[in-house]
Order: structure tokens, then C-alpha cells, then sequence
């Protein structure tokens, strides 16, 4: 599959051998899927064939150009990347990506496409096909196992291009049978974005952690999903019928007729159950002791935006705006993210919208932004998010001139990611108030006070002098997905490391409720919107903790209130005092997990 961030190789991808029709992945978004498999990875890309006019010639060359400089850039990334794999096959690979490096120098390939543009007047993807093609032939004309395998490592190179050429023909755009489950050898959050939630049922891939970008784009489309399943892709057949288990993080292959119906039984129960969720939505998020708790949701897409108000969401806690940059050669400007941001701010009515400014790098990559991040040997640890931003000023003052836009049009809330200083939140206030007079010099409408700017707590550092954050930001909303990976060091979307991921780690619920206290002290409110926040089984601990708002994907909503509805504040106070003084995770988690039976006894019984 083309995609805009490749994190893993499939040489680096450890294989062993399944014993049954089933695998084990990680449960990433609930629910039970049952289709035929759609194979997205796609490794020839079309090719369209056109010819063009003499005009045309310089604009094809240059696309070309582009092409090959993108192509060079993905394969720096790579050969980074290989230092972490083993020797033998180490070797191999850095051969590979030398030719390949070699090749797009101005090279015979290069050169011959070019001329081929400019001499037959064609576009450049069918350029690249006969090009390819020619060498490929020539190289197997001459009866040379070595010279053989060049011929390999050309089309596989033109491949390369041809999927960088044809930016706007990703397989999952090209269209899914309705009805598929997408298998994949990884998906990325651009991916994600493509998918249509009316033709795909269900998502299974062999890469990806339980609370990276791309497990937090299948609980926005709110489709069962399973990630981290190894050996997946070389062994599901297209076509077959495989069953996407997203409560168990379990995939079978080919199923029997007996375990078809035992998970149709199942998808009987859930639907049941979604039904009785769905009456508790004019219902207050009130706990037995009378204390309301405000929930929101996180979106990441547009299309969620009925969703959200459908399952009750008071408002939106956190708004993505990465989707406004992926799958797209341009940034957006100002005006095309006004109206996009409009859509939001008149879609939910009076209810406030949280608007982040941009959170990309990491295992966020957009085509748009490749040129300004390189990455460095730890992305995660690089220029990303609000780094990014304050490093190139065009890029935030976009972002917040079409916000404060749409200040104008409802409730607007401003948040900044990866803050980890106050003079993060002083400078972007700075920004704010410059181009908040060029607006109304220009008698633009905006909101008059201007909207709220808060931060996420989602890095160590921010959550320890939180209560110097208290000082300059207007709100804090507790990004516990980060904050969990940077306190422990596990990289949130390794499947190599995810069951080191543990928000239950008392030294991430020390810096939850630092946070909490700050936030309390100055009297500012305080949210968490990381993906713990969906999970009712949080639910008693992040209340007891002092959060008095939750955000999450809209699908969760229901099921954490009916949570909210049946626990006494009181009783989550004292667990969460208990909880934090643990010096041991698995304590924690044990803790917890007797907190939550014995108030689903309770409820059971009440209800
Ligand atoms: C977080 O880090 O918890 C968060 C909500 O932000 P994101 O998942 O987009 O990094
Ligand atoms: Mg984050």
C-alpha cells in the first residue's frame, strides 16, 4: 500500500508460523467484523497513459522531478532504519536501497524518462512504465543471473515511482467492495483517512500499537479493528471470509461453520447492547452521588461530526486538524481550513469546539510537510506538533487566522500540542493577538474575548510545572497517549513493545493528578482526552483523580456514562488516593480491576 509514512519494512517484521486459522493481535477498536478480506497492499501502482501538449512538458518534467526527490527522501528514511535490523539481513537491504539511491541519480533511468516526456510527449507515470520496462528487458537479454537481479531491482524502483506519481490513486481510494475487511501490512492514520466506513466492515494489520494515530483513526470510523497480527498478510488470501474479533484482538482465517455462528451470536448480544446504550442519550453523565461530569469527543474526521452529536458528546474536546493535511501534495490555506473548521463550529451548534493546532511528526507524516521534517533518528522525540509550528511561523499563523474565523461563528476553544513551557503558551498568545488586529483591521469577524487558549499535558515536563501552565493557559486537556509514552519511553504505535504501554503506571497517574491539582488550584478546567478516557474501566480512577471532563471517540460516549451512572464520586475518590501511593503497575491493575467487578455486581443488582 502507498502510504504517506511507513514505519516498518517487511524485513524488520518478525514472522513465525500460525497454528491454527487464528491470530492473535492487539484489540484496538471493539465490536465483530465478518467479510472478505481486501488485501491493501497493493506493491504495482496504475498506470495511466496520456499523452500531453508541447506546453505541458516543463509542468511533467517537474512532477517527475518532485517524484524522484520524494523518492530519494523515502528511501533516507529506510536506509535509517536499517540499523536496527539484523546483520544478514541488514546487509542485504542496505545493498538494496545503495542501488536504489544510485539509480535516481541522474542515472540512465532518470535521464530516459525525461527525455521520454519531452520527446513522445507523454505523462509521466507511462514515462516511467516503459523506461522501466526497456531496461528490465535489456538486463534480462543478457543471461546473467547477477544482471538478472538488477532487472528486479528496477522495476521494483519503478514501482516506487509510480506509486509517488500517482499521489491521488491509493488502492483504498480506488475503491473497497462494500462489505471487506482491509488487511494490510500497516496502515497509517493517511490510510485510515481513506477509508469508507459504509463499504469496509472491519480492519486487521500486522503493524501498529494499541494507542498509535492509526488505532485512534479505526475508533473514529468506530470499526472493529485488530493491529499487531503477525504474519497476516501472507496469510490471508483475497477474498477468503476472515472474522475481525476487535474485543479480543483476535483475527480467524477461513472460518468453520461453527465459529461463524458462535460470532454471529455474539454480533446479536452487542447489537442488543448498543441499543440500550443508545436510550441513556438525553441522560445526564451523572454520578449516584449527583455529580455531573461534562464528555466530549475527539474527532479526527469531518463525517464524525453527526456521530458525535448522535451519541451525546456536549461538545468537542479535541479536533484533530491533521486530516485538513494528509493525503494531499498542497497545505491547506487559510480559507479552505475557515470553511473546513465552519463545518465543525455550525455542525455542533452551540457546543464548544477544541480546535488543535497542527500534531504532526511522530507517526504522523503528511506529504505536505515531508520537506520541512526530516526525520531524525527518534521522530518521536523530533521536530513535531507544536515545535513544528513555532518553527515555521506561515504554518501557525494559517492555523489560527482560520480559527479565530471561526471564532466568529460559535463556541472555539484553542489548543496547543506538545507544550512543555510557558513561554510555548506566551508566544502563540503573541501570535494570536497580531493576527487577531490584522482581522479586525480588515474588519474581519472574530470572537470578542478571544477564544480560550489551553494545552495539552501530554509530555512529562508539562505535567511537572503544570502549575506554572496554570499561570498563562486558559484550560488544560491531559494527553495521557503521549504522556503515557514519554513517561515509560514505549513508543505508543510499536507492536514490538505494546504490552509495555501502561497508562496504569503509577508514575503516569502521579503526573495525571499533578496536573489535575494545578489545574484546580488555578481554577481552570482540566480534561483528558487520551485514549484511556474512552475506556470505562478508567472511568472511577481519572474522576478520582480530580478530571471533571472526558473526551473521546464518539462511539465510547454511551458506554462510559452508563459507567458515570452507576459509581458514586465519593467511592472513586478514595480509590484513586489508594491507587497513585502503589508502587507497582500490575498492583494498580489488580486494584482497579477489583474496584470495577464489585461495582458491576452493584450495578447488576441496581439495574
Ligand atoms: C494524547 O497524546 O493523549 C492525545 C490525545 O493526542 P494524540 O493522540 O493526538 O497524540
Ligand atoms: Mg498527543
Amino acid at each position: 500500500m502507498r502510504t504517506e509514512k511507513k514505519t516498518k519494512t517487511s524485513q524488520n517484521r518478525r514472522r513465525t508460523k500460525p497454528i491454527t486459522n487464528m491470530l492473535q493481535g492487539l484489540a484496538i477498536a471493539p465490536g465483530i467484523a465478518i467479510g472478505p478480506a481486501f488485501i491493501a497492499d497493493i506493491g504495482t501502482a496504475p498506470v495511466p497513459e496520456y499523452s500531453i501538449k508541447a506546453k505541458q512538458v516543463p509542468d511533467e518534467c517537474k512532477r517527475f522531478t518532485r517524484c524522484v526527490a520524494r523518492s530519494r527522501r523515502q528511501i533516507a528514511t529506510l536506509s535509517k532504519k536499517t540499523a536496527s535490523l539484523p546483520t544478514e539481513t541488514r546487509d542485504e537491504m542496505v545493498n538494496l536501497l545503495d542501488a536504489h539511491r544510485q539509480m535516481l541519480k541522474d542515472s540512465r533511468l532518470v535521464r530516459g524518462v525525461q527525455k521520454r516526456i519531452e520527446k513522445s510527449k507523454t505523462n509521466a507515470e507511462s514515462a516511467v512504465a516503459a523506461e522501466v520496462s526497456e531496461l528490465v528487458d535489456k538486463f534480462h537479454a543478457m543471461d546473467d543471473p547477477y544482471l538478472a537481479a538488477r532487472g528486479a531491482e528496477i522495476r521494483e524502483l519503478g514501482n516506487r515511482l509510480l506509486r509517488n506519481l500517482a499521489a491521488a490513486l491509493h488502492p483504498l481510494e480506488a475503491g473497497v467492495p462494500e462489505g471487506s475487511i482491509v488487511v494490510a501490512a500497516e496502515l497509517t492514520p493517511s490510510d485510515a483517512a481513506l477509508l469508507d466506513p459504509k463499504a469496509v466492515t472491519g480492519i486487521a494489520s500486522e503493524a501498529g500499537g494499541a494507542e498509535g494515530h492509526a488505532a485512534i483513526m479505526a475508533r473514529a470510523l468506530d470499526l472493529p479493528t485488530v493491529l499487531g497480527a503477525e504474519n497476516l498478510v501472507d496469510t490471508v488470501r483475497p477474498g477468503v471470509t476472515i472474522i475481525v474479533d476487535g474485543d479480543q484482538g483476535l483475527v480467524l482465517i477461513d472460518p468453520s461453520k461453527k465459529q461463524i455462528s458462535e460470532y454471529r451470536a455474539r454480533q446479536r448480544v452487542q447489537r442488543q447492547d448498543t441499543k440500550r446504550l443508545a436510550k441513556l442519550k438525553r441522560l445526564p453523565a451523572r454520578t449516584q452521588d449527583d455529580r455531573d461530569i461534562a464528555l466530549h469527543a475527539n474527532l479526527e474526521l469531518p463525517r464524525e461530526i453527526e456521530g458525535a452529536k448522535a451519541n451525546g458528546a456536549q461538545g468537542i474536546g479535541l479536533l484533530r486538524t491533521e486530516f485538513m493535511y494528509m493525503n494531499r501534495e498542497t497545505l491547506p490555506g487559510e480559507d479552505e481550513q475557515f470553511k473546513m473548521l465552519a463545518r465543525f463550529v455550525r455542525g455542533m451548534g452551540n457546543r464548544p469546539v477544541t480546535v488543535r493546532t497542527l500534531d504532526i511528526g511522530g507517526d504522523k507524516m503528511v506529504m505536505p510537510l515531508e520537506n520541512e521534517i526530516v526525520p531524525g533518528p527518534n521522530p518521536a522525540l523530533g521536530l513535531r506538533a507544536l515545535r513544528l509550528s513555532l518553527r515555521t511561523p506561515e504554518l501557525l499563523d494559517t492555523q489560527l487566522a482560520a480559527m479565530l474565523r471561526a471564532s466568529a461563528l460559535g463556541s472555539i476553544r484553542i489548543l496547543l500540542p506538545m507544550a512543555s513551557t510557558p513561554s510555548d503558551v506566551t508566544t502563540v498568545r503573541a501570535h494570536i493577538s497580531r493576527i487577531a488586529r490584522r482581522l479586525k483591521r480588515k474588519d474581519v469577524a472574530i470572537a470578542d474575548p478571544l477564544p480560550p487558549l489551553g494545552v495539552m499535558i501530554e509530555v512529562p515536563a508539562a505535567a511537572l510545572i503544570a502549575d506554572a501552565l496554570a499561570q498563562v493557559a486558559d484550560f488544560f486537556a491531559i494527553g495521557t497517549n503521549d504522556l503515557t509514552m514519554y513517561t515509560l519511553a514505549i513508543d505508543r504505535s510499536d507492536e514490538a513493545v505494546a504490552h509495555l504501554y501502561n497508562p496504569l503506571h503509577p508514575a503516569v497517574l502521579r503526573l495525571i493528578k499533578m496536573a489535575t491539582e494545578a489545574a484546580l488550584h488555578a481554577r481552570i478546567p482540566v480534561s483528558v482526552c487520551g485514549e484511556i478516557a474512552g475506556d470505562p474501566e478508567f472511568t472511577p480512577l481519572l474522576l478520582g483523580l480530580g478530571v471533571r471532563e472526558l473526551s473521546m471517540s464518539s462511539s465510547a460516549l454511551p458506554r462510559v456514562k452508563d459507567k458515570i451512572r452507576h459509581m458514586a464520586l465519593s467511592d472513586a475518590q478514595r480509590l484513586a488516593d489508594h491507587l497513585k501511593i502503589q508502587g507497582s503497575p500490575e498492583k494498580v491493575a489488580d486494584l482497579l480491576s477489583a474496584f470495577n467487578k464489585a461495582g458491576n455486581k452493584a450495578g447488576n443488582k441496581a439495574s
